[in-house]
Order: C-alpha cells, then sequence, then structure tokens
C-alpha cells in the first residue's frame, strides 16, 4: 500500500516537474514574443501551449472557446430596413427550466381582445443569481436564448437586466458562436422548407 503512495507522489511531481521545465522551453522557443503579441497568445491558450504563464489581465485577455457560457442574451434579426425582431416568443419555456429561477417574463397581450400574443411585454434576467449553466439556451424552441462570452460584467450595483439590455443582434451570436450558428441556421432552414412543401 505505502508503495502504492509513493508511486503516486512521485508521478505528481513528476508532472510538476515536467511542467515547470517546459514554462522555460515554451519561453526559450517563443523568445520575446510569448507574452507580448497576438500569436503568441493564440499559443499559449491553444492545445500546443506548454509550461506555466501569467495573464496580465485586463490588458491581455485569452480567447474563450466557443461554448464558453456566461449570461445569457437575447438574440433579434435584423430587417431589410434596420428593423429589429427578437426571436422570443415569450413561451417561458427558458424561465420554467431555470434551476436558480432569475428568468422573468410577462407576455403581452392584445389590447382589443386581451389575447396573448407570442412576443415579450417584460423580459429580465437577473445576472446575479444566473449560474450559467445553459440550460435556458438549451431548451429554448426558437433559439432566441443563447449564452455570451462577454464576462466583464462585474458592477457595484445589482445586475439585472431588462429586454434592451439583453438584446444583442444575430450576426453577434454568428460571431461568437459560428458553428452553432450555422447548424442552426441550417436546420431552420431545413425545417421552414419542409413546411413549405406541406402547405403546398
Ligand atoms: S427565450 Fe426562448 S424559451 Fe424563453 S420565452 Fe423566449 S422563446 Fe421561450
Ligand atoms: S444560464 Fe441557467 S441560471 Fe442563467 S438564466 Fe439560463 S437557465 Fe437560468
Amino acid at each position: 500500500m505505502s508503495d502504492m503512495y509513493g508511486k503516486g507522489i512521485l508521478k505528481g511531481l513528476s508532472v510538476s516537474l515536467k511542467r515547470f521545465a517546459e514554462t522555460y522551453l515554451d519561453d526559450l522557443v517563443w523568445l520575446g514574443r510569448r507574452y507580448n503579441n497576438d500569436k503568441g497568445i493564440a499559443h499559449r491558450s491553444s492545445k500546443e501551449g506548454r509550461g506555466i504563464f501569467t495573464v496580465q489581465y485586463p490588458e491581455e485577455k485569452i480567447p474563450v472557446p466557443e461554448e464558453f457560457r456566461f449570461v445569457p442574451f437575447l438574440v433579434y434579426d435584423e430587417g431589410a430596413n434596420g428593423e429589429k425582431t427578437l426571436r422570443c416568443t415569450s413561451c417561458g419555456i427558458c424561465a420554467k427550466v431555470c434551476p436558480p429561477q432569475c428568468i422573468w417574463i410577462v407576455r403581452s397581450t392584445d389590447p382589443a381582445t386581451g389575447r396573448p400574443i407570442p412576443d415579450p411585454a417584460q423580459f429580465y434576467i437577473d445576472a446575479d443569481i444566473c449560474m450559467n449553466c445553459g440550460l435556458c439556451a438549451e431548451f429554448c424552441p426558437f433559439d432566441a436564448i443563447k449564452m455570451d462570452h462577454d464576462y466583464e460584467l462585474a458592477s457595484f450595483k445589482r445586475s439585472v437586466y431588462d429586454e434592451a439590455g439583453l438584446s444583442k443582434s444575430a450576426g453577434y451570436y454568428s460571431a461568437i458562436r459560428p458553428v452553432n450558428a450555422k447548424r442552426e441556421d441550417a436546420a431552420r432552414a431545413a425545417k421552414a422548407a419542409s413546411r413549405t412543401v406541406r402547405v403546398e
């Protein structure tokens, strides 16, 4: 048993030693370019990056991967004349599945009939409670709510975002999550095409 523990400790120490040596090896390979140019930063944050390094935040930021998740935003599409249409239909699914219950939605109603219409009258997310789990984005049937990459939201005030504060364009979404956006666009186009065929 003690032999087993001894081997584990040695293995752990060898990993630390390897990382320590690699730090200086990578510094030599990138001599003077590892910390102050975009290629050096990209290399350090890639799978090929070795050793230990310090990020000079906020001057320097490591790019986040596509699947990185921070407080969600609402996606809107832009029309030919620049009009913005939120994809949200205020179905309420995201609010139901949100584990800490930090989404608040009020559905719009038709003033003439009083019947609900698929458009949010109010949409709030309490970012101080949101735990960035991404369930709202996973469950939304309309690709209307997506997880953001913007993590610089620290504030001295309570961070409750309304519809205006949460809205970002579909173009922004495509820019931060190109693979996901492309796949979802294709799925929506295929669904629309199948609907058209059925009508004919
Ligand atoms: S964001 Fe999606 S799930 Fe949430 S209310 Fe709007 S359409 Fe429904
Ligand atoms: S990411 Fe999770 S916690 Fe945050 S609003 Fe969505 S479901 Fe709620």
